[in-house]
């Protein structure tokens, strides 16, 4: 196909991937999140109920990215390796650079924990990445939260 009869740009191009009975939990906390996340608090974590689950690394950046950005200031990502909080950049003018590195990060099959700083104070976002082992009920990521609990009961 000649270059000039391809189409243009369409954003994100790769398809998101899904393993069966892998998917997340997403939590977010206004300003109680630990300086340092632990074991300890992803397993108290993981025993709350969870916003609705995501199932694909798009998924999950993408409620990491909109919602530091609905609270604004700059987003800070949790990096396990070093264990140390790195900034990614303003949520208002580098919010597409943001967007790309949670879902670098979240494409790990990883949890992604995101701080969002600015004048209002702190909001903490958690996604927490689960298997069919943790989560055994829920193989196939329901949107409805409610359904979600109850297939964990
Ligand atoms: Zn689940």
């Amino acid at each position: 196909m000649p270059a000039e009869t391809l189409p243009g740009p369409v954003g994100v191009v790769s398809a998101p991937w899904r393993l069966p009975g892998f998917h997340w939990h997403v939590y977010r906390r206004d300003a109680v999140g630990p300086a340092w996340p632990t074991p300890e608090e992803r397993a108290a974590r993981l025993a709350t109920m969870p916003d609705k689950p995501r199932a694909t690394p798009h998924q999950v950046a993408g409620w990491l990215a909109y919602g530091a950005a609905g609270h604004g200031g700059r987003a800070y990502v949790w990096v396990p390796e070093y264990r140390t909080w790195r900034c990614l950049g303003d949520l208002d003018s580098e919010f597409n650079r943001v967007l790309v590195e949670l879902m670098l990060q979240a494409a790990h099959g990883d949890s992604v924990y995101v701080v969002a700083c600015s004048w209002l104070g702190r909001a903490d976002f958690f996604a927490e990445a689960v298997t069919a082992v943790e989560c055994a009920a829920h193989g196939h990521a329901s949107p409805d939260v409610v359904a979600h609990a109850r297939r964990r009961s």
